[in-house]
């Protein structure tokens, strides 16, 4: 809702009279301001303090004007902003006989004459049949106040035929009303006219010395108007009206010289016009909360115009005439009262909710009658674009399971609403197969808040006794993923006790396994106890019926299952078979290099061991020797020819002595440094071996075992696979060596010509190129066998 304060508007209209006071009448050069200029009174004497000059500042002052430029000046803009949605509220001031009933209706006998209303009307009209965006409704209402009572002033047919019905001013929320007032509807210019004049007749009009056709009663004239737009899909509703009051006569009772019936119209009048002063005072007040206007009637049903939403504009009306002036003085001071008091136009803006759905529904019939349209132009067979039926979403179900299996490769776009089945289908699934995979892993293991150390410590406990065990980080011996690396819970299992399958210790190791392979295993870095490749395998030597597990298992239904060779042996056993058979070389430099080790620690604890002891003979000596030096000071020293001390041959012998063990000592730490400088090299052997050992136990393992049989032929001696190429470790040992090999050669090469570096560069790397390339074919060699990967790629990362 917009809201911007605005003043009443006043104007001033002189009747035209050809005895014009041009002495006490006066306008201003802008036209908007007015002087009048009176005499003293005479019969108050000469001391008379009252004022006789006055000026007033007005929106405009009409005079000498037509009826046309007073309908542009005070009426065209109101009207205007009627038709977008804001009331207003146009009266006509002054006393009986100065021009109000002819500028609001003007005179009916010629056009040029017309007054406000009918232009007011015009306007209306012209808009709604200019504007090609809205739709306008006009009513009209045309009410009388005549003694404090109402009257509707337009024929009212009721089943009685009569129009007696009591008429009251009412508060509503939307706003002041009349109940009972006939609103009549009217599509033309021309109808609205005929109810206007049609209800023109005066109703009550008495015999009066100033006019004898005045009115003494309060006229109100009402357009209403309801136009509808349509924004996109949005039905705005605007509703406003136009009240245009032609009020009574403001002249003073004396004047009138009224008695009797005449008499108590014009006290009623007075009366009514008196409150609507009053009112006009209080709302020129910012001070005043309260603002009486149900006092009256007029006062009542001007509330909204005067003390709120509306736009309101003034015209009061004055005779030019010398006799007139103070009347004219009167209606001046009422009007410049009204000009200070705000309003606060409102525009009365709705949205049509049915309006907006109706509308809505048209939309998707063009929208659907244009995609008809298009898929007609591109020849695609009739697509509905309803909802989907259940058969048709079960259709799209089976689609995507179909995808999911791979029987399918695509899934045909046909419209939004499959598509977005589509996905729907695919959460759907998703979060089964998470249900199931969770109930799964619950079914087998127990889940444990890793946060919770109380409950970690237990399942370490249990995992110590060789009953269950604990997998952490993921790092496992064989290199399998467990089950919830990304999860912050683990999974404990229970394990059965098992003859191919050795009890568990804490320390990670295989109970059968021999202290040197506790050696080798230990310094892995993992803390895993079972590997999920050894939990798969368990579970594949479990679930095989032992008689058959040397078959080759045609008739077994699930691809990987015939590919899995039969129960492997333990880790531990086959550890012992590898080192004798395929590792013993490896495995027989591993052993040489640590015992080189353990000589080299050996010998440099007994050098170290001598080193102490000659230190601390050198110590005794040292003490001995102070004392020989303490003792001869004190017994005082002697000295040959030369100045030379001379000592006895005690002292002389373990000076000799300590010389001795310096010697022995620096040889000692040297040697000692040298020893220590080969146990780090060593150690490094060793470590380096340890590792090989165990890289080639794993493919050892996995290619004897874990590979199906298919692909165990090719690697076979003569296969189409060379042994060691398939596990992707295995590829990069062979970098690692490649690598190696550049540096020996660097180390050789190097120091005879440096410029040839780019040289062995460039060769080795079209070497480690072609062995990449050897390697890839092979593999794709091996994936043109049918079902191979996928059985493999259960197991081993092959694909
Ligand atoms: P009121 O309604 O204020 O009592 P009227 O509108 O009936 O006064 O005017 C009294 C007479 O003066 C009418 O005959 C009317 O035609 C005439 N009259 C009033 N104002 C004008 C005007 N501006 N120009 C021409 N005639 C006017
Ligand atoms: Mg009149």
């Amino acid at each position: 809702m917009d809201a911007l304060e605005k003043r009443v508007q006043v104007f001033v209209r002189v009747k035209p009279t050809a005895d014009f006071a041009q002495d006490m009448i006066k306008f201003g050069p802008d036209n908007k301001s007015i002087g009048i200029y009176t005499k003293k009174d005479a019969k108050k004497g000469v001391v008379n303090n009252r004022q006789t000059d006055w000026s007033f500042r007005l929106d405009g002052v009409l005079h000498n004007t037509s009826q046309d430029v007073a309908y542009e000046t005070v009426a065209a803009k109101l009207v205007a902003e009627a038709l977008i949605g804001y009331n207003g509220t146009i009266m006509c001031y002054g006393q009986t006989g100065a021009g109000k009933t002819y500028t609001m209706t003007g005179a009916t006998a010629e056009y040029k004459h017309r007054g406000i209303i009918p232009r007011a009307i015009q306007q209306v009209f012209k808009a709604a049949t200019c504007s090609v965006d809205s739709f306008l409704t006009v009513r009209i209402s045309y009410l009388q106040i005549y003694n404090e009572t109402l009257f509707d002033l337009l024929p009212t047919v009721t089943s009685s035929g009569s129009s007696d019905m009591q008429l009251a001013v009412v508060d509503c929320p939307q706003g002041v009303y009349v109940k009972g007032l006939s609103i009549h509807s009217v599509s033309h210019e021309e109808d609205a006219l005929n109810l206007l004049f049609e209800a023109r007749k005066p109703k009550a009009v008495a015999e009066h010395t100033l006019n004898k056709n005045s009115s003494r009663s309060h006229c109100i004239f009402t357009i209403y108007i309801e136009s509808r737009f349509r924004a996109f899909c949005n039905v705005k509703c605007i509703h406003s009206k136009i009240n245009l009051i032609d009020l009574a006569g403001s002249e003073r009772l004396s004047k009138t010289g009224s008695q009797g019936q005449v008499l108590k119209e014009a006290m009623y009048i007075n009366k009514s016009l008196s409150f609507l002063e009053q009112i006009i005072v209080a709302l020129a007040d910012p001070k005043r909360d309260h603002i009486p206007f149900r006092q009256s009637k007029l006062t009542h049903l001007l509330k909204d115009c005067l003390g709120g939403s509306c736009n309101t504009v003034l015209v009061a009306n004055i005779c030019g005439e010398a006799v007139h002036v103070e009347e004219t003085l009167s209606s001046l001071h009422f009007a410049t009262r009204m000009k200070w008091i705000t309003t606060e136009p409102v525009l009365n803006e709705t949205y049509d909710q049915e309006g907006t759905v109706k509308a809505l529904e048209r939309e998707i019939i063009l929208l659907k009658q244009e995609l008809a349209m298009r898929d007609n132009l591109v020849n695609r067979s009739v697509v509905t674009y309803e909802p989907l039926t259940d058969t048709q979403v079960a259709h799209i179900r089976s689609q995507v399971q179909k995808y999911l299996r791979g029987a399918i490769h695509e899934i045909d776009i046909v419209n939004i609403r499959q598509i977005q089945e589509v996905f729907k289908q695919f959460k759907v699934i998703l979060s089964q197969q998470e249900q199931e995979v969770e109930a799964r892993l619950r079914s087998k293991y127990i889940l444990i808040d890793k946060s919770d150390s109380a409950a970690v410590a237990a399942v370490a406990v249990v995992g110590g006794d060789g009953r269950a065990a604990r997998e952490e980080d993921g790092q496992a011996l064989g290199a399998g993923t467990p089950p919830s690396a990304s999860r912050s819970d683990s999974y404990c299992e229970e394990i059965p006790e098992c003859s191919s399958f050795p009890p568990v210790r804490k320390e990670g190791i295989g109970s059968c396994l021999s202290e040197a392979d506790l050696d080798v295993f230990s310094s892995s870095k993992s803390q895993v106890i079972i590997s999920t490749k050894d939990l798969n395998v368990k579970e594949g030597a479990r679930n095989q019926d032992p008689a058959n597990s040397d078959a080759e298992l045609p008739q077994a239904s699930p691809v990987e299952d015939s590919q899995q060779p039969s129960s492997p042996p333990p880790k531990s056993v086959a550890f012992e078979h590898f080192k004798e058979e395929g590792g013993s070389e490896i495995n027989q430099i591993y052993k040489e290099n640590k015992s080189i080790l353990l000589a080299r620690k050996k010998r440099s604890s007994a050098v170290a061991q001598r080193i102490n002891f000659i230190k601390q003979e050198m110590e005794g000596i040292k003490k001995a020797l102070e004392a020989q030096k303490h003792g001869r000071w004190q017994e005082g020293e002697y000295v040959d020819e030369k100045g030379r001390i001379i000592i006895d041959e005690k002292e002389f012998l373990l000076i000799m002595k300590l010389k001795d063990l310096k010697e022995e000592y620096r040889s000692g730490y040297a040697e000692l440094q040298d020893l220590k400088a080969e146990i780090q090299y060593c150690k490094e052997l060793v470590d380096q071996c340890r590792n090989k050992l165990i890289s080639e136990f794993e493919i050892w393992y996995s290619e004897s075992f874990l590979i199906p049989r298919d692909v165990q032929e090719a690697l076979r001696p003569g296969g189409s696979i060379r042994p060691g190429m398939i596990p992707i470790n295995r590829v990069l040992c062979l970098e690692e060596d490649e690598q190696d090999r550049y540096e020996r050669m660097q180390e050789m090469a190097l120091p005879a010509g440096p410029a040839s570096a780019s040289f062995y560069k460039a060769k080795m790397k079209t070497d480690q190129k072609h062995v990449c390339t050897r390697t890839v074919a092979s593999l794709r060699q091996m994936r043109k066998k049918p079902g191979l990967i996928t059985a493999a790629g259960k197991n081993k990362p092959l694909s």
